[in-house]
């Protein structure tokens, strides 16, 4: 079982620095089974209950590293620092800022894109869900400024649809239509803007923009558009 020192533990997690968790420790800040635990240097096993039984401040500790976060992507919001606008990471508490390894965003969406997206800490487990060699299934639900005309579905499904600027056709895609302007597009790749711009090459514009599912995952409809929670392993293993 791997074992961690408790003040590098806390302090990868954003508690602050391993001098500040001693000094911690020795105010009573820090429990461990509802006993006052003085020596931050001790080892403990990193084990999934841990987070039940260590108390930071009379708090539950944080989860531990190697989490997958669903969130409920709002307009207005940015997945990189790149953008102007706040950013989705200021959805989660301060404190999960500072994590180390850092919590990223599993993929993006636009600014002015809302729904599911993913974070987490575990690199290996993000690009297992990018890589285009995986074909996790994306789907979208799009608002059209005109209604459709028919041959959408085919030219989207042909695999050979090409977008300006790139040398490669998009893989096959299927569309869904709803109502003459609403319509379900699910893609396996993950191109700049690739949902908006294959609508604009059938002539079309996309007005809004929701991701409804990754993989076997959908969001929720009653989880309002910023808020979040944490994936169990069941809904991770959905994803592939
Ligand atoms: N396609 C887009 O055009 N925008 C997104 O945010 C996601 C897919």
């Amino acid at each position: 079982l791997p074992t961690t020192r408790i003040d590098r533990l806390l302090s990868s997690m954003g508690y602050g620095s391993r001098s500040e968790m001693a000094r911690l420790a020795r105010a009573g800040g820090i429990t461990l089974d509802g006993a006052d635990l003085t020596d931050v240097s001790a080892r403990l096993p990193v084990t999934p209950d841990l987070p039940a039984r260590l108390r930071i401040d009379g708090e539950p500790l944080d989860p531990l590293p190697g989490l997958v976060i669903l969130l409920a992507k709002p307009l207005g919001m940015t997945c990189s620092h790149k953008e102007d606008g706040p950013l989705v990471h200021d959805l989660l508490p301060k404190r999960w800022r500072r994590r180390d390894p850092a919590i990223s965003t599993v993929g993006r969406l636009d600014k002015q894109t809302s729904g599911l997206l993913l974070l987490t800490d575990d690199g290996a487990l993000l690009h297992r869900i990018i890589s285009p060699r995986q074909h996790i299934r994306k789907t979208y639900r799009a608002r059209l400024a005109r209604p459709l005309q028919g041959h959408e579905g085919p030219l989207f499904a042909s695999g050979d649809l090409m977008l300006e600027g790139e040398e490669k056709p998009l893989a096959p895609a299927e569309l869904l239509p709803l109502t003459p302007t609403e319509a379900l597009l699910t893609i396996t790749e993950g191109r700049y803007h690739q949902v908006r711009r294959m609508f604009a090459a059938a002539g079309n514009h996309v007005e809004a923009l929701h991701r409804e599912s990754l993989g076997g995952l959908t969001l929720p409809a009653d989880m309002a558009p910023g808020t979040w929670r944490l994936l169990t392993e069941a809904e991770i293993a959905r994803i592939f």
